[in-house]
C-alpha cells in the first residue's frame, strides 16, 4: 500500500476499510493482486447491479473501442447516445407511461442533485429545499446542502443554507410525524420558513443506515407538496435501476416525481454517468445553462444501452431481486436469531438490506472482521451502526448464501456465538 499511503491525500476512504489492492472482477467477486478472492457485498455503493464486468455488456465496450467509436463528445449528438435514448425511452420510460425529459449531467451523482437543485429553483422562483434527518445526496455544496451528516457538512467550509430539515419517517419514533411538522411549515403563514421551491427525499435512505419510507408515507409527501405547488424530487441515484426490484424505487407508491436523479448502475457496468428526469414542463434550462465536459461518456452509453437491452425487456430481473430479497431476508433473520447477543436488527428493501446492531463499533468490527473472511461490506448509519447488504443484483443463491456465512464467521469471532453453543457475549 506504500504509495496510496505516501502520495495519495488522506481524503481516501473506502481503501483503508478494504487495504489491498484488486486487481481483476467478475460478476459478484473481486480478486486482489495476492489472488484472494472476495465475495461483494459492496457493488460499489449500488453502481455494480449487473455485477462486474458482465461478458454481454464487455463484449459491446470492446467491440465499440474496435471500432473507434467516438469516446469523448460533451454533449454532443453521437450513435451512443442516440441508442441509448432509444432504449431508455422504449423499454423504461414508455411502459412505465412516464413522459420525463432526460438531461445528462456531469458524470457524477452529486452533480445531478446539482442538477436538480437548480432546475427546482429556477422553475419556482423559490429559494429554499426542505430534505430529510439522516439524508445524502452527496458531497458539492449544493447537494451537501440537503445532506443531513454533520460530519460531512462540516466539509463545506462555508455556510450550507436555503434548506430546511424535516425529520425522515420514524426517525424520531411513531410520535414525531415529519410530514405533519412539514404541512404545518407550508401551511402556516406564521410557521416561519419561505415557500420552498422542493423537497428532496430517498424511498430508501441508504447511506443514512437502510431506512425505507413506506408507500403510505410517500404517498402523503407527494400529496402534499402538490398542494403547495412545491417539486418532489426522488433521489434515485443508489437505490434505482432495480435495486429494491422496480427499475425506479418509487414506482410502487404509485407517485410521480418532477424530476428524478440516477446515476451508478444507469452506466450499467461501472461506468461514470448521471442524469436528471424533468417533467417536461419544468425543462427551462436555456442552452448551456448548467454544463460540463463529461456530459458524454459514450462508453457509459453503450453499456447503459447494453444494460437496458439485457435486463429491462420483461419484469424477469424485478421477480429475480424479489426472489433473493426474500432468501436473503430469511437467511439473515436466521443467522441474527442463532446470535441473539449481537442483537442484530435487519431491515430494507429488495436487494439493500441493512443490519443494525445497537452495541457502538460492533458493525464497523463486523466490516472489518469480514474483509478479512472474503466478504466486502460497507456500514452506513449515523454512527456506522448497520451492515449494509448490497450484492449486485445478478448473485446467484450460493453466492448470498457463503456472504452470509462468511458473516456467521465473523459474529463468532466476534464473540457473538450462536445459541446453541450457550455462551453469548451479550
Ligand atoms: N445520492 C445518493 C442517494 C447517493 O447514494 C449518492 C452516492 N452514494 C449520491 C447522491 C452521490 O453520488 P456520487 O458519489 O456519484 O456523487
Amino acid at each position: 500500500m506504500e504509495i496510496f499511503d505516501r502520495l495519495e491525500s488522506e481524503v481516501r476512504s473506502y481503501c483503508r476499510s478494504f487495504p489491498t489492492v484488486f486487481t481483476s472482477a467478475l460478476g459478484y467477486h473481486l480478486v486482489d493482486e495476492a489472488g484472494r478472492r472476495y465475495i461483494d457485498f459492496f457493488s460499489g455503493a449500488g453502481t455494480l447491479n449487473y455485477g462486474h464486468n458482465h461478458p454481454d455488456i464487455k463484449r459491446e465496450l470492446v467491440d465499440y473501442l474496435q471500432g473507434d467509436g467516438v469516446l469523448h463528445s460533451l454533449d454532443m449528438a453521437t450513435a451512443a447516445k442516440r441508442r441509448f435514448l432509444e432504449f431508455f425511452e422504449s423499454l423504461i420510460l414508455a411502459p412505465r407511461r412516464l413522459d420525463y425529459k432526460v438531461q445528462f449531467c456531469g458524470p457524477t451523482g452529486t452533480n445531478a442533485v446539482e442538477a436538480a437543485l437548480k432546475l427546482a429553483r429556477k422553475a419556482t422562483g423559490r429559494t429554499n429545499v426542505v430534505y430529510f434527518s439522516r439524508s445524502y445526496h452527496g458531497m458539492t455544496l449544493g447537494a451537501l446542502a440537503v445532506t443531513a451528516n454533520a460530519k460531512k457538512r462540516s466539509g463545506a467550509g462555508v455556510p450550507l443554507a436555503f434548506t430546511v430539515a424535516v425529520p425522515y419517517e420514524n426517525d424520531l419514533g411513531p410520535e414525531v410525524d415529519g410530514l405533519v411538522y412539514l404541512e404545518g411549515l407550508l401551511a402556516d403563514s406564521a410557521g416561519g420558513v419561505d415557500l420552498p421551491a422542493a423537497v428532496i427525499v430517498e424511498t430508501v435512505q441508504a447511506e443514512g443506515g437502510v431506512h425505507s419510507a413506506s408507500w403510505s408515507w410517500l404517498r402523503r409527501l407527494d400529496q402534499l407538496v402538490r398542494r403547495f405547488g412545491v417539486l418532489l424530487i426522488v433521489d434515485d441515484i443508489q437505490v434505482g435501476c432495480g435495486r429494491t426490484g422496480p427499475f425506479f424505487s418509487f414506482e410502487p407508491a404509485g407517485i410521480l416525481p418532477d424530476l428524478v436523479t440516477l446515476s451508478k448502475s444507469i452506466s450499467g457496468i461501472g461506468l461514470p454517468m448521471s442524469l436528471l428526469l424533468i417533467r417536461p414542463q419544468l425543462d427551462v434550462w436555456s442552452p448551456g445553462e448548467h454544463t460540463g465536459t463529461f456530459r458524454g461518456n459514450n462508453l457509459a452509453f453503450v453499456a447503459g444501452a447494453a444494460a437496458l437491452s439485457l435486463f429491462w425487456r420483461d419484469d424477469a430481473l424485478s421477480r429475480e431481486v424479489e426472489r433473493k430479497a426474500a432468501l436473503l431476508e430469511a437467511w439473515a433473520e436466521e443467522l441474527l436469531h442463532s446470535h441473539p447477543a449481537a442483537r442484530g436488527e435487519l431491515r430494507g428493501r429488495g436487494l439493500i438490506q441493512g443490519i443494525s446492531f445497537p452495541s457502538p463499533g460492533l458493525a464497523a468490527q463486523l466490516a472489518r472482521a469480514a474483509f478479512d473472511r472474503g466478504l466486502i461490506i460497507e456500514t452506513a448509519g449515523r454512527a456506522d451502526e448497520v451492515l449494509k447488504i448490497l450484492p449486485p443484483l445478478i448473485i446467484d443463491e450460493a453466492g448470498l448464501k457463503a456472504g452470509l456465512e462468511r458473516l456467521e464467521d465473523c459474529l463468532r469471532s466476534l464473540g457473538c456465538e450462536a445459541v446453541e453453543l450457550g455462551r453469548g457475549a451479550g
